[in-house]
């Protein structure tokens, strides 16, 4: 009963569908996949949909939905099928029966002909006595015949300390308490976990096991049934946890710990949220922090995962998504930016000043929404007192405003560079810019902070700008 012994490196994502997939789970994916994808080895998703109390309908599509989003994709499946199909723990039950069958005939699973009043007995012997409650000191003495009405229990062949590698974590030991009877299959004729994903991961050849380091304590009783079953243990790669923002405990839906594709809908980057992600935990050395797809797969390695948890940080996120927003070419840009616009805004001319000040796409829905861009399809309320820059003489401010006017009335190519040139000649004229720029800023926008005046200017076209500043200048006349 010896695992696939080819050198071939072969790894897993064993999702629960039990509910929607969250950072912690994906992370797991991502170094499962790129472990995979660098050793030119094989990534499988597999589906240990075996608790079927805690099943919720739509999640097997919502983890595939998922890790596509991101574009990782499994080279075996429950949907594209593979040398060792079914991918589904569901459909695999023949498989665990011919495991259980060979334990039971090598004296290593009993039915547990126990009730719930009887173990309940057990449990408090234990306390009484000041002890760990374990299955294997009640073990029955005559077992019944094994007929699937009741559970199948493991008798650990030997109780003894175990000792393994941990590719993250080193050389571990546990002690004699570690082992237990624990149930292969449960009456419901389902397997556990530690019984089924021992034999599917044989199976299926999983050469590495990356999972969240929450199983490390069970892992003594996996190497007492690696042993009952004489098999080779794969390699354990236990992976830290994701922290919440304060690092002091582990993520949670209170931390913002949401759906992964909640963060698609928010227009974030799939590179950008694998660059993220892989972060929590791993970190390839040096001083790069924005790394793409490619060369995540490139720089993974097991020896650089981290031991301890990794703090999740949204600001990191967005930090992380503005950097490969400016990675993306201009016409991507613009196709998002314009397809977040309300139809009224839709100007092509906006983008450029959308894209400085947005981390991921669902941001311009809320520079929309805040009223912050108003002004370009609405002609602004303007308090001519307010073109007034810090106390400068009417006069003064009518005159530079109608000399804009008259050089922007001349000015055959109304474009940025341009506009921001004679701008800037006109006001490095006078006693202060200011006196220039303040006045026509606030009479195209009407707003005491906004964008420069150049790029209003050329937003708005000649036009209008024109409009605004013989208007602005009108109310000024008649402060
Ligand atoms: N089905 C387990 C879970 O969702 C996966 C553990 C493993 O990867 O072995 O927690």
């Amino acid at each position: 009963m010896e695992p696939n012994q080819n050198k071939k490196v072969v790894t897993r994502f064993a999702p629960s569908p039990t509910g929607f997939m969250h950072v912690g789970g994906v992370r797991t994916a991502l170094y499962a996949w790129a472990y995979a994808r660098k050793n030119n080895g094989t990534f499988i998703l597999r589906i240990e949909d075996t608790d079927k109390a805690r099943e919720v309908e739509g999640s097997i599509e919502h983890i595939m939905k998922s890790l596509k989003w991101l574009g990782v994709e499994w080279d075996e499946g429950p949907d594209i099928g593979g040398p060792n199909t079914p991918y589904k723990q569901s459909e695999r039950l023949d498989s665990y029966k011919k495991y259980a069958q060979i334990l039971i005939d090598k004296g290593f699973a009993y039915a547990d002909p126990f009730t719930e009043e009887e173990v309940e007995i057990f449990r408090k012997k234990a306390e009484a006595d000041k002890k760990p409650f374990l299955y294997r000191e009640y073990r029955p003495e005559n077992p019944p015949v094994w007929d699937g009405s009741m559970p199948l229990r493991f008798k650990v062949p030997q109780i003894k300390s175990y000792e393994w590698d941990d590719l993250v974590r080193g050389h571990l030991k546990a002690g004699e308490e570690a082992l237990d009877d624990f149930i292969l299959i449960k009456s419901d004729g389902y397997p556990t976990y530690n019984f089924a994903h021992i034999i599917d991961d044989l199976e299926m050849g999983v050469t590495h096991i990356m999972r969240g380091d929450e199983f490390i304590s069970s892992v003594p009783k996996f190497l007492s049934l690696y042993d009952a079953l004489e098999i080779k243990r794969p390699e354990f790669v236990m992976l830290p946890p994701i922290m919440g923002p304060d690092g002091k405990k582990k993520l949670g839906k209170r931390d913002g710990a949401k759906d992964i594709l909640d963060y698609e809908k928010e227009g974030y980057l799939p590179e950008a949220m694998i660059n993220f992600l892989a972060y929590i935990g791993w970190n390839p050395g040096g001083e790069k922090e924005v790394i793409s797809k490619k060369e995540f797969i490139e720089l993974f390695d097991i020896d650089k995962i981290h031991i301890s948890g990794g703090k999740f940080n949204e600001e990191k996120l967005d930090w992380i998504n503005k950097e490969h927003i400016k990675l993306l070419n201009e016409k991507i840009v613009k196709e998002n930016i314009l397809k977040w616009l309300p139809e009224f805004l839709k100007n092509e001319k906006l983008v450029p000043l959308i894209r400085e000040r947005i981390s991921k796409w669902s941001d311009v829905k809320i520079m929309v929404d805040s009223g912050e861009l108003d002004f370009f399809y609405k002609k602004p309320e303007i308090d001519p007192s307010l073109l007034l820059f810090k106390n400068t003489n009417k006069k003064i401010i009518e005159n530079n405003l109608n000399e804009v006017i008259k050089v922007f009335n001349e000015l055959e190519k109304f474009e940025f560079e341009n506009i921001k040139e004679i701008l800037n000649k006109i006001s490095e004229s006078k006693e202060n810019r200011g006196q220039v720029l303040h006045p026509v800023r606030y009479a195209l926008s009407g707003l005491s902070k906004s964008p420069d005046p150049f790029i209003i200017s050329f937003i708005l076209g000649k036009e209008e700008t024109l409009e605004r500043l013989k208007s602005a200048t009108l109310k000024l006349e008649n402060l």
